[in-house]
């Protein structure tokens, strides 16, 4: 980084990795706010496109409505016009993309073609135990989408939503069942790109506990 910083890292290229649990949406609210570092999650990209109607967007809704998957290209255009659009001198935090190594070879040479460079691929690691402790606990309001946790965020009453009254819930997707089958799937799916960053020298391995700005001190030393 050779550029004048006034305050933060400025032109920083990021890449989020971490399981589901592992803190990486506070990390990216923590960055954004300490060093003003964008977010970009290709699941906002996508439903961004498709509310403006853009011709991306309209051809992401075609899969969308057929149930499914966007392909690959399509999200490399999008997050593409996005990035570009941003400049070169705005630094981000790519959240949710690349998930494989095919995503990630495609996100390469793009990056290449709008002649951004990648800093570093931070991987936020915390243990099978803590992340099932973390993800079990979580209850979601279902009337205003608020999001407590019995032991680190309980609400004021138990199981009762503090902005709105509603009871809270445990979602589906938080239930111990579906966090052992959604951590098996993020390992398989995972190590081959953790390989893939740690080969081209970009990879940097962060303990996810030890707090959100001890985690931003470290992926600050990785940089520097
Ligand atoms: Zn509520």
């Amino acid at each position: 980084m050779t550029e004048t910083h006034t305050g933060g890292e400025i032109g920083m290229h990021l890449i989020l990795l971490g399981a589901p649990g592992a803190g990486k949406g506070t990390q990216a609210s923590y960055l954004k706010d300490e060093w003003g570092l964008m977010h970009i999650s290709t699941g906002d990209i996508l439903r961004a496109e498709v509310r403006q109607a853009s011709e991306l967007g309209k051809e992401a809704q075609g899969y969308m409505e057929k149930g499914a998957l966007v392909p690959d290209d399509l999200i490399i255009r999008m997050m593409e016009e996005r990035l570009k659009s941003l400049g070169e001198a705005v630094g981000y935090i790519l959240d949710g993309f690349p998930r494989t190594v095919a995503q990630a070879e495609a996100l390469d040479a793009m990056l290449v073609r709008i002649q951004h460079k990648l800093d570093a691929v931070v991987n936020l690691v915390v243990p099978d135990a803590e992340l099932i402790r973390r993800l079990t606990g979580r209850r979601v309001c279902p009337n205003c989408n608020a999001v407590f946790h019995v032991d680190s965020m309980p609400p004021k009453q138990a199981g009762i939503c503090d902005a709105c009254g509603q009871a809270l819930i445990q979602r589906k997707d938080d239930q111990i069942e579906a966090i052992t089958n959604r951590l098996e799937v993020y390992k398989v799916q995972t190590q081959p790109l953790i390989d893939y960053y740690q080969q081209q020298g970009k990879l940097t391995t962060i303990d996810g506990t030890i707090g959100v700005p001890k985690v931003a001190a470290k992926i600050r030393a990785a940089l520097s």
